[in-house]
């Protein structure tokens, strides 16, 4: 195989991030580092929960370390708000007693998940700095469910819900009712740019609408800095809703005007860097975020599997 004139844009990102654990509640902690993906924590009167693991297992130690500040409870639930491996492959850190995932995402990680661990290592060479600590295989869900589950940790009721497709066919936030606290995955970003090489661009605000419905106080979007607030609520909820809405409304003219991928991509590049060019990730994310959306404008309902050579094939199309 032919290398890439370019790498890939994520291969320059070697800079460390600050870690902040924030306490939203007393049950309730964010994980998060600077637009690296967070991990939500639920305490409750008998478990720990964890809601996405961190990329590796000796990644997800120092979010261990972090909870064993604050509780000695067991860890007994892992959570996977979708099947991406950065958020996935640390479970076996904390020997949860149960995986739980949505049967969507089950099936996803079925259909894909061997093809998606290789593409993003390549992708994210500092996340997956300690890729050896990750067992051999796929991390498979204890419990799956369609729609909607509750967890009760004690007397705190943990709602899991599908509330529809955006990131992935297989998306699942973490909602505690009584708290009004929203773990999100990567259905909301905050001064962070979405990753939507395995979205559903006609979906996903729909999705964000129904995530504004359950009116959360705080949410703990899947990167950026943990929203405490309803009015910061609102704005990582709007910034995803434009980000998505631009991005599509751009590559659905170029396609209505007859471009090709490569002339829909450069237009498209050019109108986003304006807006969103400072949020963390968006040279990296770009080229795959158009190259899904020009794939659903045009043929692909679903998107396709994305594989070590098809990132290079893609990079070296868009970035050569
Ligand atoms: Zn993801």
């Amino acid at each position: 195989m032919t290398q890439p004139t370019k790498q890939f844009a994520s291969h320059a990102d070697v800079e460390e991030k600050q870690v902040s654990f924030v306490k939203l509640s007393d049950n309730a902690y964010a994980y998060t580092a600077e637009g690296d993906p967070n991990t939500g924590i639920i305490i409750g009167d008998d478990a720990v929960m964890v809601i996405d693991t961190q990329a590796t297992p000796v990644m997800a130690q120092d979010v261990i370390r972090r909870i064993r500040e604050v509780t000695d409870k067991p860890i007994k639930y892992v959570v996977l708000s979708h099947y991406h491996a950065v958020r996935v492959l640390g479970a076996s850190a904390y020997a949860p007693e149960q995986v739980i995932a949505s049967r969507d995402t089950y099936d996803l990680i079925v259909e894909r998940g061997e093809q998606d661990k290789a593409s993003e290592i390549g992708r994210f060479p500092r996340l997956f700095r300690n890729v050896e600590s990750v067992p051999a295989g796929l991390t498979w869900p204890t419990i799956t469910f369609q729609g909607a589950m509750s967890i009760w940790l004690g007397r705190l009721e943990v709602q899991l819900l599908q509330l529809g497709r955006g990131h992935t066919k297989g998306d699942t936030v973490a909602w505690l009712p009584e708290q009004k606290i929203l773990f999100s995955g990567d259905l909301v970003e905050f001064d962070a740019t979405p990753y939507a090489g395995d979205a559903y661009f006609e979906d996903w605000p729909q999705t964000l609408d129904n995530i504004a419905r359950l009116e959360p106080r705080a949410l703990v979007p899947g990167r950026g800095a943990a929203l405490t607030t309803p009015e910061s609520v609102a704005q990582g909820l709007a910034g995803t809703r434009a980000f998505i809405a631009d991005l599509h409304a751009s590559v659905k003219a170029g396609v209505a005007a007859g471009k090709d991928l490569n002339a829909v991509y450069k237009d498209t590049f050019a109108v986003m860097k304006q807006k969103y060019g400072h949020w963390v990730i968006f040279d990296h994310c770009m080229p795959f975020d158009v190259t899904r959306c020009y794939d659903e404008v045009t043929q692909f309902r679903d998107p396709r599997v994305w594989t070590a050579e098809r990132d290079q094939e893609m990079w070296r199309t868009l970035e050569g």
